[in-house]
């Protein structure tokens, strides 16, 4: 395998999003309107995202033995993510995530994780061989944490880099920040983990310093369109985000996870990887929906020369 390859471990949906007037009142059924079915799940985006940015991507995920996990593998495949380590559960569902969208953007929103509840530590233990010769992984925190643990712990016994986004935002342990080499929370996910609403410059620097004095190396904390902030302990930088017409924000984080990977397997330096992943990102809002926002690599390219 080359050297600039990524394995992703983490989640796969299908989302289901009904647009309405307004979210439907309990106990009430409502006529909606459009109805689309899209691909979704924080660790398939990212793979997607990666693949399409130029990766050499492998994801570790569950899905059930089913109609939504037959075409979720077919968009794998489709977007050159490859599927060795995708394991069929024969018994839990694909996981599904039902969404209300109403006229005003509010959302309401029911996820059934399925499969992806039992990605175990013994599927990642399957893909060791293929962590181990990976330039990085990448671990999000839909699937259980004792298999995001279990994947983090091969790879830095390997020597490869670890990039976990801690998303959805819940605490987690000294065991598995230690084992981290890039956290890359949005202002939310830092609020969550330190306990300092991130608000201005002043307020992310210090919920970056909290979570450097927890044993990740580096922080990369996401500030939507104002860009991320890189934090280690020899100091602090803002990579500016760009200036885009924003359509829709779902996903930018996963856009920016994967096209991160995808740099800084590369070899490129820390800013730059930074500003690749701003790039992707910021296309990515530019256009609706999750997977099908994530820009292929020649557009990325062809903006950052444009915005240079
Ligand atoms: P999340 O999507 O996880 O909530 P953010 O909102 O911080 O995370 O967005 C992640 C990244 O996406 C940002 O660091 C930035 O690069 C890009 N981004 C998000 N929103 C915008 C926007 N409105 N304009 C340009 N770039 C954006």
């Amino acid at each position: 395998m080359k050297k600039s390859s990524i394995v992703v471990v983490g989640s796969s949906n299908t989302d289901m999003i009904i647009q309405v007037a307004r979210i439907p009142k309990p106990g009430e059924t409502l006529l909606g309107g459009k109805f689309l079915t899209a691909a979704g799940g924080k660790g398939a985006n990212q793979a997607v995202s990666a693949a399409l940015a130029g990766g050499n991507v492998t994801l570790v995920a569950r899905l059930g033995k089913d109609m939504f996990g037959d075409q979720a593998v077919a968009g794998f495949q489709r977007n050159g993510v490859c599927v060795d380590y995708v394991v069929r559960d024969k018994t839990a569902p694909s996981g599904v995530a039902l969404i209300f969208v109403a006229k005003d953007g509010e959302n309401s929103i029911a996820v059934a994780g399925g499969a992806n509840g039992k990605l175990a530590p013994a599927d990642v233990k399957k893909a060791a061989k293929t962590i181990r010769t990976a330039a990085a992984l990448v671990v999000q925190l839909e699937t259980p944490l004792e298999t995001v643990q279990a994947a983090a712990e091969i790879a830095a016994k390997a020597g490869v880099p670890v990039i976990l986004n801690p998303a959805p935002a819940q605490s987690l342990l000294g065991s598995l920040l230690k084992l981290v080499s890039i956290l890359t929370p949005n202002e939310t996910e830092a609020e969550w983990l330190t306990g300092i609403k991130v608000t201005d410059a002043r307020t992310a620097a210090k919920a970056a310093d909290k979570l450097l004095a927890r044993g990740v190396k580096t922080v990369i904390l996401t500030l939507g369109s104002r860009g991320a902030l890189i934090a280690e302990a020899s100091g602090h930088q803002l990579v500016a985000g760009f200036k885009v017409k924003a359509v829709d924000t779902t996903a930018a984080g996963d856009t920016f996870n994967g096209a991160l990977a995808v740099a800084l397997a590369e070899g490129k330096a820390l800013v730059g990887a930074v500003r690749f992943a701003n790039a992707a990102a910021a296309l990515s809002v530019t256009k609706i929906g999750a997977q099908t926002s994530a820009p292929r690599r020649k557009e990325i390219e062809r903006f950052l020369k444009d915005n240079a």
